[in-house]
């Protein structure tokens, strides 16, 4: 990466960082993805039951495939024949995993969701959120942070599982009520009630979508 673009990064990390702390969340910034995964892994005690509700960036940094192969009980949503079963044990795990469809550069997330099982766990159960966000998910505002939850992150998930959307064709977002659509629920999460529960690694690549 060249440095102009690692120190802009840097900057507008900290600015972000700054942002989260106001909303009692704390952020990190990791100048790669190997530095991203040793902040992660710092976050979860050995033992602890670990799961997520999809997340390409959590995957990108190999945490994911750190936690399976190390000393956690990571319950892993696609081992389970039951989906409800698993969507369930999330809400009692010490752990949830996620990335976010966008951040402001105040600290504000966005994510959207189908089922809402990831949303839901992010708004409430788990005893400690660990999200992995790319600097590319950084947006202005929350105008500029819905704005590229709806055209960026839903028409290419809409694409990935081969949704019958009108953003997989169109590749922005027509406000559909298609019985497929992937904007069942948008969770704006401004502020965290309880200290210590959320915590951002903000990742200088570019990472999901
Ligand atoms: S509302 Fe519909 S068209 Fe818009 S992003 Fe969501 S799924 Fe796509």
């Amino acid at each position: 990466m060249d440095k102009n673009t690692f120190r802009r990064n840097e900057l507008l990390a900290a600015k972000v960082m700054k942002g989260l702390k106001s909303r009692n969340m704390t952020g990190y910034y990791a100048a790669d993805k190997g530095e991203a995964l040793k902040i992660a892994l710092d976050l979860i005690p050995e033992g602890a039951s670990v799961t997520m509700g999809g997340g390409e960036s959590v995957h990108a940094i190999g945490l994911s495939a750190a936690l399976k192969e190390g000393d956690y009980n990571f319950i892993d949503r696609d081992a389970y024949e039951d989906k409800r079963e698993a969507m369930l044990l999330a809400y009692d795990a010490d752990v949830f995993l996620s990335s976010a469809n966008a951040i402001t550069e105040d600290g504000i997330m966005v994510n959207i969701d189908g089922n809402a099982n990831r949303v839901s766990a992010i708004a409430q159960g788990p005893k400690k959120v660990v999200f992995v966000v790319g600097m590319n998910k950084v947006c202005d505002d929350l105008d500029g942070a819905m704005k590229r939850a709806r055209n960026v992150a839903a028409p290419i998930n809409a694409q990935r599982f081969e949704l019958n959307t009108p953003c997989r064709k169109t590749g922005a977002c027509m406000d559909c009520k298609s019985p497929d659509t992937i904007c069942c629920q948008f969770l704006v999460t401004r502020f965290s009630r309880h200290e210590g529960r959320i915590h951002v690694i903000l990742v200088n690549d570019a990472l999901g979508f």
